[in-house]
């Protein structure tokens, strides 16, 4: 409701960058803000028609959030497939700790969700190519499961690792660290149930 979308080029005066976020994960990427202030532009430096802006910040948001849940699938894959190897190779109590049957019933049970997560995602993904009416609502259920069971599956990862799982050597603690924000970027999983209850609501 009376947002619109402009171009600011770089270098345009008031246009400057915050300090460099410290973050508990993505530490590889830099976050900054960006800070306007009295930026002189010109009409011309509308994008596509006035008062049109949040609707396509909106449409944009659908494959963001496809794109964040399969970063959550694919570390979570990873996870799994490293703590797979890890349990084949350490030893407890005389056995290989992939001997145990508590945790064998984990293994399954996130193979199972991963695979759920991977399906609905593809799922979200064909409807958004193919303009489904509820693919929006289909982007947010799909980020919201596939993010969260992507941070519930490397939470499990580092248990299955023991105290290693904990050291920075083994790479499982910054998947942890590094999922966390999917439940909180592109929209939190807050608002992503409130995009599905509300086209509930409408019938849809
Ligand atoms: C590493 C990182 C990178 C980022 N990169 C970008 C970027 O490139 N571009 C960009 O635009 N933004 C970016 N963000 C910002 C990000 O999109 C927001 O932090 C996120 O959308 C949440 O908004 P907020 O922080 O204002 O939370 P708030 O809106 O303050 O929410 C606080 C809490 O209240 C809940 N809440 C809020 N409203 C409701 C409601 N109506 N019903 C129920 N619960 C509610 C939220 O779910 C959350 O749990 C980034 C953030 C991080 C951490």
């Amino acid at each position: 409701k009376g947002i619109s979308t402009v171009y600011v080029e770089a270098g345009t005066e008031g246009l400057s960058y915050g300090g460099l976020e410290d973050k508990m994960g993505w530490r590889s990427q830099p976050t900054r803000q960006v800070q306007f202030d009295n930026c002189n532009i010109s009409a011309d430096d509308l994008v596509g028609e006035e008062g049109k802006g949040f609707t396509y910040a909106m449409n944009g948001l659908d494959g963001g959030r496809l794109n964040i849940a399969a970063c959550s699938l694919g570390a979570a894959q990873q996870g799994l497939t490293q703590t797979l190897a890890y349990m084949a190779e350490r030893r407890a109590f005389g056995k290989p700790i992939d001997q145990f049957q508590a945790l064998q019933f984990r293994l399954a049970d996130m193979e199972i969700e991963l695979q759920a997560a991977r399906t609905f995602l593809r799922q979200a993904a064909w409807k958004l190519d193919n303009n489904a009416p509820d693919a929006t609502k289909f982007c947010a259920m799909a980020k919201k499961f596939v993010t969260e069971t992507g941070s519930r599956v490397v939470n499990q990862c580092l248990q299955l690792h023991g105290g290693y799982g904990y050291l920075a050597d083994y790479g499982i603690e910054k998947l942890v660290r590094d999922l966390r924000v999917h439940e909180i970027l592109e929209g939190t999983n807050e608002i992503m149930r409130l995009i599905v209850a509300r086209q509930m609501l409408a019938g849809q």
